[in-house]
């Protein structure tokens, strides 16, 4: 299993060994390392692109064999040099943290979040209406999510067992294997562009600016 420093470490470098590379088709490679720093697709987050050596690492996937990087050209077995390309993983962070303050607003308010897409371009966290929620305006969510922002909240992140909590100040910690902001004032002013309730289903829409 691939020992996930991203959990922990907030590094975008190290040295680390390769210990597996298959071809899956052409031009394209399965590559499990023992430890990493890639980020996978999952949570509604966007995976980490970046290099192993000279490949581009193009995908990171999780599946039973661990995370699977899947590289441009194969890579040789022993060590190697890692590097997580900064601004796709800033930009997934941001809005991936956005995501978090837009749900605790919405849970705040009665409502269960129960599926999120923090890729750029499609934000959006979606609420069961469930438990009768108090419905809240564009201009609600607004206020409410830039208040934290503007909080310049500070992240706490740890183990409990084999699960990664996340929270910010003294928000309700979450179980998340994602990437976070430092502090909240990092994701920058969170502009909700839409909310839309329909078949009890709130709809909140969001990017950054
Ligand atoms: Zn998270």
């Amino acid at each position: 299993m691939t020992f996930r420093r991203y959990l922990d470490s907030d590094d975008l470098k190290m040295n680390t060994a390769v210990i597996a590379c298959e071809p899956i088709e052409e031009g394209r490679y399965h590559v499990l390392l023992e430890a990493t720093l890639f980020h996978p697709q999952g949570g509604g987050q966007p995976a980490d692109i970046g290099t192993i050596g000279d490949a581009q690492v193009l995908n990171v996937i999780q599946d039973e064999s661990g995370i699977v990087h899947i590289t441009d050209r194969p890579v040789n077995r022993g060590m190697a040099a890692i590097a997580v390309e900064a601004e796709n993983r800033q930009m997934n962070t941001r809005m991936h943290s956005a995501g978090h303050l837009i749900g605790y607003v919405g849970e705040q308010a009665g409502w269960k979040a129960v599926k999120a897409n923090h890729r750029p371009g499609e934000g959006r966290v979606v609420f069961d209406a469930a438990d009768n929620g108090t419905p809240l305006t564009v201009t609600d969510f607004n206020a409410q999510v830039n208040h934290l922002v503007n909080s310049k909240l500070l992240r706490h992140q740890y183990m409990e067992g084999e699960t990664r909590k996340v929270t910010w100040g003294d928000l309700p910690p979450y179980a998340c294997g994602g990437t976070h902001v430092a502090s909240t004032e990092e994701t920058g002013t969170v502009e909700i562009t839409a909310v839309k309730l329909k078949k009890g289903a709130l709809s909140v829409s969001y990017t950054l600016s």
